[in-house]
């Protein structure tokens, strides 16, 4: 970052009226007005006037003396901003806004949502997509000119879309570029509007878009595609296009980031004695689990990329396996049998049995 009172070339202790009348001098020279035919006048202009707006205030001078750095974007966020600047000093505008003004009107951007299955957003798929919004009119093929005519030259500017305008100001005569008012910098008009779309070279209509959903997205992730929206008005640029996914909830699968968590149920005796057991897998092939004798309720296993794909970088997340011991409810009496001789086997106390009514015989 330069030296704000380098750049002023100014001493340290110099005065508020020392700074000002050095700010005055280096924007008569270094104004890009002032200086057509040199590209880096724009920028040695930005750093005079930052300079100038730190040093010509007296808390952020205080600041900026202690150390503080200020970054350009914090001082002047647009052209306008600057623009305000030289407006207080020296009354007038400088043509700093002209690239605001309100020309052809920029597409709109349109939002479209979307629900996919867990695969799907693992792996990825290709989405029709139907929404409404404008599109070029196919009429006048998005010149705004009825069919059979053509738009003209626009006669106030000469097809340029600029005028420079002279302007006296403190700096002396100056020439300023502002946008043409007749044409709003376009550079043609229309004589005679198109009726399809009454001159805007754009309608409103049903379209449909086939785009690639990334392997990777999530539950509420939003895609933007840059120019995809709504066309703009007479050739000024289209707007975005927001792509809301909704991820339908999976019953084998919760997702946790990029990782999936699968439970297992398993009996007590497997947990037990140990099993193997085919666990389900986003990829659909199942994984192969060997539960060891002896596994608690709520053990995890990790199995390594088996999870989903990250979003539009390297790698899988993991499959977590939770066992969940599976306590019987519905024990038949030959089970019931079975349990109560492992039960006095280890020793445990279960409740005595209920008494079933006999029946009649
Ligand atoms: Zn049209
Ligand atoms: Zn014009």
């Amino acid at each position: 970052m330069s030296e704000y009172y380098d750049t002023l070339g100014v001493s340290r202790d110099a005065s508020p009226e020392e700074i000002k009348k050095a700010f005055r001098t280096l924007a008569r020279q270094t104004h890009p007005d002032a200086n057509p035919d040199d590209p880096t006048a724009e920028a040695r202009f930005r750093a005079v006037a930052e300079a100038y707006e730190v040093l010509s205030d007296p808390d952020k001078r205080a600041a900026y003396d202690r150390g503080e750095h200020f970054a350009g974007a914090d001082l002047f966020t647009n052209f306008a901003g600057l623009d305000e600047i030289l407006q207080q000093f020296f009354g007038g505008s400088f043509g700093f806004g002209f690239r605001t003004n309100a020309g052809p009107q920029r597409g709109p951007d349109v939002a479209v949502a979307t629900e996919v299955t867990l695969e799907e957003a693992a792996f990825g798929i290709s989405r029709e997509l139907h929404f409404k919004a404008p599109h070029r009119c196919a009429a006048c093929s998005g010149s705004g000119a009825a069919p059979g005519t053509d738009p003209e030259t626009c006669p106030t500017c000469g097809g340029r879309g600029q005028m420079q305008v002279s302007r006296t100001t403190f700096l002396g005569s100056m020439m300023t570029v502002t946008e043409c008012s007749t044409c709003r910098g376009r550079g043609s008009v229309v004589r005679d509007p198109c009726p399809e779309c009454r001159g805007s070279g754009r309608v409103s209509a049903e379209q449909t878009l086939t785009i690639e959903i990334p392997a990777g997205v999530d539950d509420g992730t939003r895609l933007r595609l840059a120019g995809r929206g709504g066309v703009g008005e007479l050739g000024a640029p289209p707007g975005d296009l927001y792509l809301q996914v909704r991820v339908a909830p999976d019953p084998r699968f919760e997702r946790v980031g990029d990782d999936l968590h699968h439970t297992l149920r398993v009996g007590l005796a497997e947990a037990a004695l140990g099993t193997a057991s085919t666990v389900p897998t986003i990829d659909g092939d199942g994984f192969e689990l060997e539960v060891p004798a002896g596994t608690q309720s709520g053990t995890f296993f990790r199995i390594p990329r088996k999870g989903v794909p990250r979003l539009r970088r390297r790698g899988r997340g993991d499959l977590i396996v939770e066992i969940a011991l599976d306590v019987p409810s519905d024990l038949s009496a030959e089970a019931e049998t079975a349990l109560r001789s492992y039960a006095e086997a280890r020793g445990e106390s279960p409740s005595p049995p209920r008494r079933r009514r006999r029946r009649p015989r």
